[in-house]
């Protein structure tokens, strides 16, 4: 822990937003809780506090410090929880998607799989075998195989190769991986 330490205070301005973050980081998982409890020890004492006191003039300060804040602090408690549970699904989502193209990709190389050359009618019924006509929709930043499900049926699919796709600076779709069989 000390190097780390030592190198964030060597150059000081840069690195104080990555110990901040880090800090943060590491403190964001609990602090809901904290948030929580201390929510609920402060109703419980506005309670007591209120119990106390016959007069109601005399109750107030306790209703608004205890009561308000308490119910603040459980609040937004339960509100950062909430963010660290949603943060933790997206992270499950994120692998689970990767982990699905990889399997599309592990598919789509196997050996029995379908040439892509022969496989898009396009290209077969043009005697063009070796060069794939690849769709990209209009506005859309990916290019994709005649086949990709991403395209199916939509009318402002523009045919271009693979080359021309490249040099409009377009990626290849995640889905089809219309490169993955080298063009
Ligand atoms: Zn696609």
């Amino acid at each position: 822990m000390t190097a780390p330490m030592a190198s964030l205070l060597d150059d000081d301005r840069p690195d104080e937003g990555v110990l901040w973050r880090w800090v943060w980081a590491s403190v964001r998982p609990v602090l809901g809780y904290v948030f929580v409890a201390t929510g609920l020890i402060l109703l419980l004492t506005a309670y007591l506090g209120v119990s106390r006191e016959v007069l109601v003039a005399k109750q107030l300060p306790y209703l608004v410090s205890g009561g308000l804040f308490g119910l603040a602090a459980v609040t937004l408690g339960s509100r950062l929880l909430l963010i660290e549970d949603l943060r933790r699904d997206s992270g499950r989502l994120d692998r689970l998607e990767k982990a699905v193209v990889e399997l599309h990709a592990a598919l789509l190389t196997r050996p029995d799989a379908p040439d892509t050359g022969a496989s898009v009618p396009g290209a077969t019924a043009n005697g063009h075998e070796k060069v794939e006509y690849l769709l990209a929709l209009a506005g859309s930043q990916s290019f994709h195989r005649q086949d990709c499900p991403m395209v199916a049926g939509k009318s402002t699919a523009e045919t271009l190769t693979a080359s021309a796709a490249r040099s409009k600076g377009l990626k290849a779709c995640r889905m089809c991986q219309p490169l993955v069989t080298g063009v």
